[in-house]
């Protein structure tokens, strides 16, 4: 149960009045409007689809502006693929652009051809070695059979971690070029139909996506920390040559239809166990093809539009609540993100009809569309950077990005928002019957914890706390979305939820309102549970007397990844560590927490000091230097995985250090992580008093 944090009987009216308001058809049509045309980041259909959204915010009572920044992006002049055998015969020429038999988006002349945002320009011909899922433990393995990937093609298929992180590793080991394709077992038939006669990947289509090096830093890439307005000078911004998230090799993304000739022809050993793929034949590391890619880019500053809403709050204006989305897409995009988008303009549509009604949050909320998300969260992070003095007291930052997939609701949070955001499921009813809650607590005993989707961490903790505490699991951040500059770069809990289901057309032609209308969400009902779910995360914060952070279960959590990283020092023979001083700090914190739980259930008089400290927690946990290597992540507890991107790391700053081997880094960041968690204790001790 949570802190008796509000007026039960007045929010319950509330929530009520909320709920009758989103609706399904009408979530149909916005939908069907957003994607009615291709709208990637920066162009005249985007804009158009930022204007909609503003409109909604208006008609809804909003105070709405659109908000441009300028971002470094890469549009691609011309791709091209070709593959020889060793007898020079050509194997391949392409990419095949992406069709299906019928689709009634697929051949509009605005579709851009696939690419990867952030890719250099370039010109390569090399011999072409395959490397699996492009993993650390891949390129070693590599190296291991005595392959050296360097002035190689690397090919590598698409899954298990975050595209950029495949470029990353290969331009490390030397690589002068990356082909990521769309293996089969991952995403296509090997998994079930194929689109349109099912919900997988289509032998022509492509996953495009961004490879900027976002664990360093996400958003543009000239402006790392610093908010790229239109009017911010040359002379602060960096030059592409020095900015360390862009990679230095150029890359593309291809479909298994222009892979499959590629991995055919491919001679040398026979893979390493669990590297074979779906397509029929036996795959080899190499060597027997070369490639030759042409990548020309256009690279320039493109201006972006994010809309931002905002309702004023009566009693704490400065104590934002903030819920965002993003709105650009790679073509159509109407699984990822404008389901989320159409979800949004719903609960913005409900917001509206309880301001008429007379209500007033005693918080300031702010809906937040953002642009540029694809290539880089760009959109949000410049607006959060443009922001950070306001959000050092905002005191939520919810996310959705897929807002619906499917029937599987999913959510992922920081410790202190897991159970709010359980509590607020139990208020929304699902297609299915019952609660959303109680569907996804089915679901997720079903699923025993198996998570699909953005790959596997070795220091994530899902699955650990949920069977602890015996509830549905709530994930921890990682990456690949939108909340990242608000919970890893200024602290500021946040939530990210979405509704899941086989969905194997990523980022290509085919995630469409077709497709969509076929395999998602046929009557939009699960886009009225989204709507609903994320307009009460808003209205229970903005509202709440007494903020519902839970720190006993945040320091019960630290508890627990200290354990596992004592454990896998161990493991990992890095010797020295001295575990006790941060073991105690954690428990002191948990003891404080346990104090302050009884407080917000009972607090005093000066509500506002209270929850100002128990915001200030958060905060505490944000070190001035950063972690090393990548000083934008300031987040002691969550970072995205340096060899993961989308998967969290957590306490990064120790475990990357002892996965490194390097015990005089591991012993330095141990007692970061110790002074952050004293800091955080000592900010609850006072809350307490
Ligand atoms: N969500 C996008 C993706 O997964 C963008 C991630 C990023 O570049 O930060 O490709
Ligand atoms: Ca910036
Ligand atoms: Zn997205
Ligand atoms: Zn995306």
């Amino acid at each position: 149960s949570l802190p008796g944090y509000r007026n039960f009987a007045r929010q319950a009216k509330i929530d009520q009045s909320f709920l009758a308001i989103p609706d399904a058809k009408l979530a149909g049509e916005e939908l069907k409007t957003l994607t009615a045309e291709p709208h990637i980041a920066a162009s005249p259909e985007d804009y158009k689809t930022a204007e909609y959204v503003a409109g909604k915010f208006k008609a809804a009572g909003l105070e709405t502006s659109i908000v441009p920044y300028k971002a470094w992006l890469n549009m691609p002049i011309s791709v091209s693929v070709e593959a020889f055998g060793s007898n020079g015969a050509e194997l391949m020429k392409g990419p095949v652009p992406e069709h299906v038999d019928d689709d009634p988006y697929q051949s509009d002349s605005r579709v851009t051809p696939a690419f990867n945002g952030s890719s250099p320009s370039g010109d390569v011909t090399a011999e072409v070695v395959y490397a699996n899922y492009g993993r650390p433990e891949d390129f070693k393995k590599l190296t291991d059979m005595g392959i050296d990937v360097r002035g190689k093609i690397v090919l590598v298929r698409y899954g298990a971690n975050f595209r950029g992180v495949k470029v990353y590793i290969a331009q490390q080991y030397g690589a002068a070029g990356v082909l990521i394709y769309s293996d089969p077992a991952d995403d296509g038939y090997f998994r079930g139909d194929m689109y349109p006669h099912g919900p997988y990947r289509p032998a022509t289509s492509v996953q495009r996506g961004a490879v900027q090096y976002l664990f360093k830093y996400p958003g543009d890439a000239l402006t790392p920390g610093v908010a790229s307005r239109p009017d911010l000078p040359a002379s602060e911004r960096l030059s592409p040559q020095n900015a360390p998230n862009l990679p230095k090799i150029p890359s593309e993304p291809l479909s298994y239809h222009d892979a499959a000739p590629i991995l055919e022809h491919l001679t040398g050993p026979d893979v390493p166990h669990g590297w074979q793929g779906a397509l029929p034949f036996t795959y080899h590391v190499g060597p027997g093809v070369k490639v030759h890619m042409v990548l020309k880019m256009d690279y320039k500053y493109r201006t972006i539009w994010d809309v931002i809403g905002r309702v004023k709050g009566t009693e704490f204006p400065d104590e934002w609540v903030i819920a965002g989305n993003h709105r650009d897409a790679w073509v159509y995009g109407a699984v990822d993100p404008n389901s989320g988008t159409a979800a949004m303009l719903e609960a913005v549509h409900g917001l509206g009809a309880l301001l008429q009604q007379g209500w007033k949050p005693k918080r300031s909320i702010l809906f937040c569309s953002w642009d540029a998300e694809e290539e880089g969260l760009i959109g949000s992070t410049e607006w959060a950077e443009d922001h950070a003095k306001e959000l050092e007291h905002a005191v939520a930052y919810f996310n959705t990005d897929v807002g619906v997939a499917g029937p599987n609701f999913e959510a992922a949070a920081v410790p202190s928002l897991k159970e709010f955001i359980r509590n607020v499921t139990k208020e929304v009813p699902s297609p299915k019957g019952g609660t959303v809650y109680d569907a996804w607590k089915k679901s997720d005993e079903n699923e025993e914890h198996h998570r699909s989707g953005n790959g596997s961490s070795t220091h994530s903790n899902n699955g650990a706390a949920a069977g602890a505490a015996g509830d549905v699991e709530v994930g921890d951040l990682g990456s690949g979305s939108d909340y990242t500059p608000f919970i890893q770069h200024l602290g500021v809990p946040s939530t990210d939820v979405g509704s899941s289901g086989p969905y194997g057309v990523y980022h290509s032609v085919f995630d469409d309102f077709a497709w969509f209308t076929l395999n998602a969400d046929p009557t939009f009902v699960y886009e009225q549970e989204m709507a609903r779910v994320f307009g009460l995360e808003v209205l229970h914060m903005a509202d709440a007397d007494v903020l519902p952070y839970d720190y006993v279960t945040y320091g019960k959590e630290i508890a627990d990844y200290l354990d596992a990283a004592q454990k896998s020092a161990a493991n990992n023979n890095v010797a020295g560590l001295d575990f006790s001083a941060a073991g105690a700090a954690v428990q002191q914190f948990i003891a404080a927490a346990g104090l302050v739980r009884q407080k917000q259930d009972h607090p005093g008089a000066d509500m506002a000091a209270f929850n100002a400290k128990l915001r200030q927690v958060e905060g505490d946990f944000l070190s001035e230097q950063g972690l090393p290597n990548r000083p934008w992540y300031k987040h002691t507890i969550y970072a995205p995985g340096e060899y993961t991107g989308y998967a969290a790391v957590v306490i990064p700053g120790v475990n990357e250090a002892i996965d490194a081997k390097d015990s005089a880094r591991a012993a330095a960041q141990l007692a970061v992580l110790t002074q952050a968690i004293q800091r955080a204790t000592a900010t609850l001790q006072a809350a307490a008093q």
